[in-house]
């Protein structure tokens, strides 16, 4: 065990520091005294926290940080911090660790005895769950999916029984397929889209898995919270099959069109679809 009293010592600090996730306005005002006042700071890119850095007039030695130097730059940061230097890290946005780079250094200071404080601030999957109107806890956090479909299957199949409220972050050439995937392996469902979060197109989707996966134009940055598993709301395969079918009936396809639609929705034979519409449905 070790308990670590975070500000009654003399040892040197890594801060971690949350910056805004769209609106430069959502930072906060320890942020700022913290990025003035640490000797150095490392972010994901520097390209992009300079940006941050003038637009506060803040002016301060940066170097970078990211999954592809972590291992010598974490021994960079040990050595300064080892010189009795405050550290910074900022991500591109929002959290640090949340989905970004970080955790090696946080687990290399804790061991190496320094304080490691992480100030509160902006994140995306919580300030979209918040709004969501989607249940917030339980809640599980999950980050980004496998990119490759039959990856991304596969890891929705381990959280389709899970019964908390689910948060996926995405990158926007891959929604439209994790929508997909999402559906298919989980069913209809409550789900939500926080899409561009404190930006000036800043939009919430609210709908089900089955709407959301037939949205068109979907551009910028997306936070996805789907409700968790019901039992209560279980339907079998078959009757789902039935009533998907139906619905597109409902709305003006022919009976072969809705059998191919569903049967291309759920990647089986249209042979399969028509068998179990016929021996599943209500005249
Ligand atoms: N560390 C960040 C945080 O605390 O939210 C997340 C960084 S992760 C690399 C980037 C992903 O976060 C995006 O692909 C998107 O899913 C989500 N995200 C970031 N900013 C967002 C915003 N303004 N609106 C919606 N989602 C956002």
């Amino acid at each position: 065990m070790d308990r670590h009293s975070n500000y009654y010592n003399e040892l040197p600090t890594l801060y971690l520091i949350p910056t805004p996730i769209g609106n430069m306005e959502d930072i906060t005002i320890r942020a700022l005294s913290i990025l003035k006042k640490v000797d150095i700071l490392f972010a994901e890119d520097t390209r992009v926290s300079i940006k941050l850095l003038n637009y506060y007039n803040v002016q301060i030695p940066l170097k970078s940080y990211h999954e592809h130097n972590k291992a010598t730059q974490t021994d960079v940061i040990l050595s300064l911090l080892k010189e009795g230097k405050t550290v910074g890290l900022v991500s591109d946005a929002g959290m640090p660790l949340m989905s970004d780079p970080g955790f090696e250094i946080v687990q290399a200071s804790i061991e190496a005895g320094f304080n490691v404080v992480s100030l509160p601030g902006p994140n995306a999957a919580l300030t979209g769950l918040a709004m969501s109107g989607i249940k917030p806890h339980p809640f599980t956090f999950y980050g980004f999916l496998n990119p490759r479909s039959s990856k991304r299957q596969k890891e929705l199949e381990l959280l389709k029984t899970r019964t908390e409220t689910l948060l996926f972050y995405e990158a926007p050439h891959r929604i439209k397929d994790t929508l997909y995937d999402l559906y298919k392996v989980f069913g209809d469902r409550k789900a939500c889209i926080a899409r561009e979060i404190s930006k000036k197109f800043e939009e919430m989707i609210r709908g089900t898995l089955s709407e959301l996966k037939d949205l068109e134009e979907l551009p910028g940055e997306m936070v996805i919270i789907v409700s968790g598993y019901d039992s209560a709301l279980e339907v079998t395969e078959e009757v789902a099959i039935v009533s998907r079918v139906e619905a597109l009936i409902e709305e003006g396809l022919s009976k072969n069109e809705a059998f191919k639609k569903v049967a291309s929705e759920r990647g089986l034979a249209k042979s399969v679809i028509y068998k179990e519409y016929h021996e599943n449905h209500l005249d």
